[in-house]
């Protein structure tokens, strides 16, 4: 699926766990719901008056998680930017629950973000095996995760016997679907000759 699918899922979604860190490094999470979704941009509201303002604000970047009841995950980690108090309008428009919790002038103590840019993953723990896939918000420089097969593969085997989605092909060297992969690490530990290495992580 491309990105403008995977946030029109996120949107469907809409009830996201978002997580900054405070001012001593420790984590920070709240559901917040996506309001909007246009321009592959993802938008979202919070008041001034709370915490989760200032961090924004102070931060500017976000990581976000949330679950379809088929258990397909979807994370997205980015750079957000305060937009203008004009968006409130169809924010409202489309949601209109929110003129019960904020009606009238009230919504003015809310400020619209937007996430522009940022390395979004579509899970899916339903089936066997597992797939997952990364999508690109804007144009950030994509980070690679997981595992990876090096020319040091002696081709023994062992890696793909031991895999518990079965998703190490026989080859020279030997290579690990990545869509399949649950980033488990047994492959790795289980490679007599330290082939397998450790892509960046989270
Ligand atoms: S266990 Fe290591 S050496 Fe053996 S096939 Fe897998 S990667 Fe290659
Ligand atoms: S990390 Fe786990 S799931 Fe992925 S290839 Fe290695 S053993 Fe298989």
């Amino acid at each position: 699926m491309e990105t403008k699918d995977y946030l029109q899922m996120m949107r469907e979604i809409k009830d996201f766990a978002f997580a900054t860190v405070d001012e001593s490094g420790r984590p920070e999470v709240r559901i917040i719901d996506i309001m909007m979704v246009e321009d592959d941009c993802l938008y979202f509201l919070t008041a001034r008056g709370k915490d989760f303002y200032q961090r924004l604000l102070g931060q500017e970047f976000v990581a976000l998680t949330g679950l379809t009841k088929n258990w397909e995950m979807l994370s997205l980690r980015g750079r957000v930017r305060q937009v203008s108090q004009e968006y409130l309008q169809p924010i409202f428009e489309q949601n209109p629950s929110m003129n019960e919790v904020y009606p009238g002038d009230s919504r003015n103590i809310l400020e619209v973000f937007c996430l522009y840019e940022g390395q979004g993953e579509y899970f899916n723990l339903s089936g066997m095996p597992i797939y997952r896939e990364t999508f690109l918000v804007g144009q950030p420089e994509e980070v690679y995760r997981g595992f990876l097969i090096t020319d040091g593969c002696i081709e023994c085997g062992q890696c793909a016997a031991v895999c518990p989605q079965q998703c190490i092909a026989s080859a020279a060297p030997y290579v690990i679907r990545q869509e399949n992969c649950l980033h488990c690490g047994l492959c790795a530990e289980t490679c007599p000759v330290t082939a397998i290495d450790k892509r960046t992580s989270l």
